[in-house]
């Protein structure tokens, strides 16, 4: 009884430390500033520019890979310098081919601030012996993304009313299994880093390890497929306020007419905490304590692991919409103006 009572207030206390992580105040858009926000959302340069220059073969340490990686830090520095943080984390592991270099890529704004929503992608691509495999949603699509919604919003995220948060932005390197997936054949990016940030690093701010100062972690995986059936759960309690807040955003632009070919709500009501605990980037983060958002279709992409996961297999408006979607959510979590 005493050992299930102590057990009991150990849960309670890890319950409050939970809470007081998550609890964020957000800002309620008007549906004017909703409408106008939107509108003004394109996917032009994700199109023509971000998603062309990552979709290409990302094998951990070729030649290709090393020519998209360039890409994505020379789009990087783009952002305002004296405001971001752009380091790589270099380092090499044993892979079944043998010993492989891998490159993680973090973006941190105003890196002295102690509280951040980070905001991630893998962009390495998964090795195929039978052809060239392209990774279209998986991920170039989520990191061209990632990379758009930065650009567009700098000038934003800087002025933000909520000085006391920060975004950061991690770019895993090495998610996919070189042959078959297991706890040392996947994940050398996240696993990597996850133990970088949880002792002291280059990340650490004020005292904080850089995983003490997660706020939250939002991992965009296999997105941007033509599949209208393709659900996002929410499957981690301490990530539900974000989860329930982008599923607001998703219903509310629905309402106003502002998401083409939306035949249905994607961000499921029903919170499925428990049922899913699909293995990706966000593992080594949850288990040392980091609420986590994972927006992954289920069912996966019909392309998925396939070579087909190629431009075809993406739908623009789909993309168009989940832009919308995420900066309206940055709108509302940074209270920008
Ligand atoms: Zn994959």
């Amino acid at each position: 009884m005493s050992n299930k009572l102590s057990f009991l207030s150990l849960l309670c206390l890890v319950a409050a430390v939970l809470s007081q992580r998550t609890t964020h105040h957000y800002v309620t858009l008007t549906s004017k500033k909703t409408k106008t926000i939107s509108s003004c959302c394109d996917i032009e340069n994700i199109k023509t520019y971000d998603f062309p220059n990552i979709l290409k073969e990302r094998v951990p340490d070729t030649p290709t890979h090393a020519t998209v990686k360039e890409y994505i830090l020379s789009r990087l520095h783009q952002l305002n310098q004296s405001r971001w943080s752009i380091t790589t984390d270099v380092f090499t592991d044993q892979t079944p081919f043998g010993p492989k270099s891998f490159t993680n890529i973090i973006a941190t704004l105003d890196p002295h601030v102690p509280k951040r929503l980070v905001l991630a992608a893998h962009y390495d691509s998964k090795y195929f012996k039978t052809g060239v495999f392209l990774g279209a949603t998986d991920s170039a699509l989520p990191v061209a993304l990632i990379l758009d919604i930065l650009l567009t919003l700098d000038d934003k995220l800087q002025s933000r009313e909520l000085q006391d948060h920060s975004l950061q932005v991690i770019l895993f390197d090495g998610e996919e299994a070189f042959k078959t997936w297991t706890d040392t054949d996947s994940l050398y990016g996240s696993r990597h880093l996850a133990e970088l940030m949880n002792s002291p690093s280059p990340y650490d701010v004020e005292g904080r390890t850089g995983i003490e100062a997660m706020e939250a972690f939002i991992l965009l995986d296999l997105l941007g497929s033509v599949d209208p059936h393709a659900l996002f759960y929410d499957t981690y309690p301490a990530g539900s306020k974000i989860f329930e807040r982008l599923r607001k955003i998703e219903k509310k632009l629905h309402q106003e007419k502002q998401l083409v070919e939306h035949t249905r709500q994607h961000f499921v009501e029903q919170a499925a905490h428990g049922y899913y605990k699909i293995q990706d980037d966000h593992i080594p983060f949850l288990n040392k304590g980091v609420p986590i958002v994972h927006v992954i279709p289920v069912p996966f992409p019909s392309q998925w692991h396939k070579l087909s996961d190629n431009a075809n297999a993406i739908n623009w408006n789909n993309v168009l919409n989940l832009k919308k979607i995420f900066t309206l959510f940055l709108y509302e979590y940074f209270h920008l103006r």
